[in-house]
């Protein structure tokens, strides 16, 4: 999770002394980096992936299984054994059982690279699995362990310790919390100390039948002092650490944009497809042992790292901060960036006034400098003593210090210094899938989103305050099947190409238009509520996404093979979609109220996770195919472009000398 600097931490006090210091100089170094990319252009589609693991280990004979405490070493010796050719690149992750897994490689512009994708994230957890871990030890892709945070969660075992650690958690403990590099424990102690006491998460727990009603737990029993049961909400499940959404795992995808310009445009376009991809790719119903009344791990993760002191917070007056702040440093974006996204803006974006002003004395246009100034109303809450002193003019990381501290929806991504990287967006909204036939699916389709958008000119905008009403939707129990989104309707296609359409495409957008005729879109008329079914399989006021995907596919060449994966991705979408098959939140939460030894109270008892996480174990491993979730395992994929592009020419060789009968 973001930049990894060495050296020595600062306290938040010392950090506090130094803050003004590093936003202004992260502004120049904006400005002066800024100035040398600006024209960049003609840069080429690369795209890839990013998978947040969770280690876990089984107890077979005892039915239990714990997260393990392993990251650092599994990691130590990957560095051991990596080659330079390596197919996979791995990263420290927050939490001391978790581990990212890249591609060693971004994909490119080749569709055939669609066919590799699966590959990849197979040989990634295959990697690990058999080079890394012992047998009752395995890699899952599950987004939240359901018992995080219940005693005993871990192993090796641990304690949390509510008073010394650096959370002050009463379930979470620091050796959950990745120590390889201090910058981890460093951000939890200075997002609390910052705060002003810990973080306060309280997510609706799920009532069922025999759930104890009105909700609320001792927390004395935890050695609290009052203060967590002062936090806690009736009738929700309570959290108190930053373990407990950044020890969260995630499914993200970065792509290159040809230029600055094409960056904004699928920043934007993308923004509001966020809140659609995380209800449909939610997998977090359950944390800390109960069943929860929502399916993703948003508001988990936004609460878990919220550092606004009571004063941003708006429950005290302004005196020592200098803003009221709407949103948690990682939450969904405030401001579109493309001229066309300005007038959707209709929410105040808090913004640096001081910094708005210095950007745009230097040429930085209003949407760009407004971005800036508002990603820099955030203060660094991570900071190394040897590297506050930097060279300006060739630097940039007290921008990126900021800039990777606001953990967003959406990531506007800068070309590095000295490199021959350009500008690129990051997608952040989804929860991870149990496969990696289910991840490749997502991937694959956002990708294909992306081309959809710039080919045909598609346009999603919608006010940002209707975006932020789908994100809170989207998170709702079941959302995918029972909830509208709004989105935009009508002159969906703006101007520009018209790619030959397939009839249903071509009936559908006639007669949403027909509706829409000679009537001006303007921001309070643009949008309708749709169910996510209508939203990417089509209905009366939009032809659907994968429709809109499969027309596109009749433009462009790809190889059979390349195809029919894509063509099995695509189906689990629509299916997921329609409802006919489960999310993975839908079906976690289906297999614990189905369980044998569950009572009916929301509670998951460690019998169940056992249970739960070997399923998904096996089924990761393609060792168990329920039909309720998935309609195919796994597509031809193929290891790399090579192999899909050449696609049989091994096998030619291989069956050459042999006689047929
Ligand atoms: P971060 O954690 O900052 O989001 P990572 O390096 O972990 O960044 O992941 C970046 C992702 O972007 C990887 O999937 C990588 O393959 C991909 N990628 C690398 N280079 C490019 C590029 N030039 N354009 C687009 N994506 C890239
Ligand atoms: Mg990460
Ligand atoms: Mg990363
Ligand atoms: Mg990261
Ligand atoms: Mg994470
Ligand atoms: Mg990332």
């Amino acid at each position: 999770m973001g930049l990894l600097t060495v050296g020595t931490p600062l306290s938040w006090e010392e950090t506090k002394n130094s803050r003004k210091y590093i936003k202004e100089n992260g502004i120049i170094q904006f400005i002066n980096h800024y100035k040398k990319v600006k024209d960049r252009n003609n840069d080429q589609l690369f795209w890839g992936d990013e998978i947040e693991y969770t280690l876990v280990e089984f107890d077979h004979k005892q039915e239990k299984v714990y997260v393990l405490l392993k990251a650092s070493e599994v990691l130590r010796n990957i560095e051991i054994n990596v080659s330079n050719q390596a197919n996979t690149v791995w990263h420290p992750e927050y939490a001391a059982y978790a581990i990212e897994g890249v591609p060693g490689y971004p994909y490119g512009h080749l569709m055939g690279y669609f066919n590799t994708v699966e590959s990849n994230m197979q040989s990634r957890r295959n990697e690990i699995n058999e080079l890394y871990l012992k047998n009752d030890e395995c890699m899952l892709t599950i987004t939240a362990f359901p018992r995080l945070g219940c005693p005993n969660f871990t192993s090796p075992k641990t304690k949390p310790d509510p008073i010394k650690s650096v959370s002050k958690s009463l379930f979470f403990p620091d050796e959950a919390i990745q120590s390889d590099h201090p910058r981890f424990k460093t951000l939890t102690r200075n997002i609390r100390e910052r705060r002003g006491k810990k973080v306060a998460i309280n997510i609706p727990i799920f009532v069922d039948e025999n759930t104890i009603q009105p909700f609320e737990e001792d927390l004395s029993l935890y050695g609290d002092d009052g203060t967590s049961q002062e936090a806690t909400k009736l009738d929700h499940v309570y959290l108190d650490a930053m373990g407990f959404g950044m020890g969260c795992g995630c499914l993200q995808t970065t792509f290159q944009a040809c230029n600055i310009e094409e960056a904004r445009i699928l920043y934007d376009q993308l923004t509001p497809l966020c809140p659609i991809l995380m209800a449909l790719s939610a997998s977090t119903p359950i944390v800390r042992g109960y069943l929860l009344d929502i399916d993703c791990r948003w508001d988990i993760i936004a609460a878990s790292v919220d550092d606004r002191t009571d004063e941003e917070l708006g429950i005290k007056e302004l005196k020592e901060q200098q803003f009221r702040i709407y949103k948690s440093r990682y939450d969904s974006v405030d401001a579109y960036l493309s001229p066309d996204g300005e007038e959707f803006i209709d929410e105040d974006v808090v913004i640096d006034e001081g910094f708005y002003q210095t950007l745009r004395e230097h040429d930085i246009d209003h949407l760009l400098a407004q971005h800036i100034a508002h990603l820099f109303i955030r203060d660094p809450i991570s900071l190394f003593r040897e590297s506050i002193k930097i060279n300006n003019e060739i630097e940039t990381d007290h921008f990126e210090n900021i800039q990777s501290t606001n953990w967003q929806s959406m990531r506007f991504k800068l070309p590095p210094p000295n490199s021959p990287i350009g500008w690129r967006v990051e997608f952040r909204p989804m929860d991870l899938q149990i496969t990696d036939f289910e991840n490749a699916a997502y991937v694959t389709f956002v990708v294909l989103v992306t081309r959809v958008i710039l080919t045909m000119k598609l346009n999603f905008l919608i006010p940002i305050s209707k975006v932020n009403e789908n994100m809170h939707t989207a998170m709702k129990r079941d959302a995918v099947r029972k909830e509208k989104f709004f989105f935009r309707k009508g002159e969906f296609i703006s101007t520009g190409s018209t790619p030959p359409e397939t009839a249903e495409v071509c009936d559908r957008k006639r007669s949403c238009s027909e509706s829409n005729d000679k009537m001006r879109i303007t921001p309070e008329n643009c949008h309708v509520e749709l169910s996510i079914n209508e939203i990417i399989n089509g209905g009366d006021n939009f032809p659907g996404l994968v429709p809109l995907i499969r027309q596109y596919l009749q433009m462009v060449d790809a190889d059979v093979d390349t195809m029919c994966s894509i063509c099995q991705y695509l189906n689990l979408i629509e299916t997921r979609a329609s409802g006919s098959i489960l999310t993975a939140a839908g079906w976690m939460r289906d297999f614990v109220r189905n369980h044998p030894e569950y009572s009916k109270d929301s509670i998951v008892t460690e019998k169940i996770n056992y249970d739960l996480m070997k399923e998904i174990d096996l089924r990761s491993k393609g060792k168990s195919k329920p039909p309720s979730l998935l309609p195919n395992y796994k597509s031809k994929t193929v290891p790399n472009l090579s192999k899909a592009t050449t696609a049989g020419e091994e096998y030619l060789n291989s069956i050459r000398n042999t006689n047929f009968v």
